[in-house]
């Protein structure tokens, strides 16, 4: 059980990670740089000062408003600091301070920007899958899952997805699953290993199914629903990551 002051170092580094991926999400698929200009309000350009820029809290003592033309600022920035910097307590709380607690961290970092830019863009750029697959891979070689077992993920996850967007396409002659899907899939065996891909494809499955249902049950949209994978793939990758030891365990004890 790591002490206080930790979780609270892990609390205001994610919240500092989250306030740069909100960055990455809105301004990478715009092919912007991710660096300058600095942040500005997007309808009247006023520059953001240091203080406006302070995770959550600028948010909150503003209103959710610009300084200066008080539009509203949408509740996704405060909402991705957030969720970083739980998701950074929780991996450090579960992970003891080495090689794998800054590849997880990594791994966090990563794909909160995917989810973030698959919801909104539909897309998984390459520009941070490929890299993802050759950090993952490079961790592997000084911390678990071990380089064989990594590489066996990478291929195990490529190569699933890959042949289902195969056999969807020779079936039904249009595109089920992107390329971009097989490629985080990758990534993602790259990180954690090839049991972890089995876990995050059973999980994301079964919530993707879910929550298809439950939109078709709420009569809204047809029954092909276009519900980005990537975003359940990034939930279902945080899940195998912080309890998919337990969680095979568990399922291992019934048999
Ligand atoms: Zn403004």
């Amino acid at each position: 059980m790591p002490d206080a002051v930790l979780l609270l170092y892990a609390l205001v580094l994610g919240l500092c990670v989250g306030s740069f991926l909100n960055v990455v999400i809105y301004r990478l698929p715009l092919g912007q740089s991710l660096v300058s200009p600095g942040s500005r309000c997007t309808k009247c350009g006023y520059h953001l000062r240091w203080y406006d820029n302070v995770p959550v809290l600028s948010w909150a003592l503003l209103g959710g408003r610009c300084r200066q033309c008080r539009t509203a600022i949408s509740i996704q920035y405060p909402v991705v600091e957030i969720v970083t910097g739980l998701l950074f307590v929780l991996v450090v709380w579960l992970t003891p301070v080495g090689p794998l607690l800054v590849s997880r961290l990594i791994l966090v970092a990563i794909l909160v920007a995917l989810f973030g830019i698959d919801l909104e863009h539909q897309i998984l750029p390459n520009v941070i899958t490929l890299p993802g697959i050759v950090i993952g891979l490079m961790f592997s070689a000084i911390a678990p899952p071990g380089w064989q077992d990594a590489l066996l993920g990478a291929l195990l996850g490529g190569g699933v997805l890959y042949g289902v967007a195969a056999a969807y396409y020779a079936v039904r002659r249009e595109e089920g699953l992107g390329m971009g899907d097989v490629k985080m899939l990758a990534m993602i065996g790259a990180f954690l290993g090839w049991q972890a891909v089995l876990v995050t494809l059973v999980l994301s499955s079964f919530s993707g199914a879910a929550i298809g249902m439950a939109l078709i049950a709420a009569q809204r949209g047809g029954m092909k629903l276009a519900l980005p994978f990537g975003t359940f793939l990034a939930v279902g990758a945080l899940a195998a990551m912080l309890v998919g030891e337990p969680l095979v365990a568990w399922y291992a004890g019934f048999f």
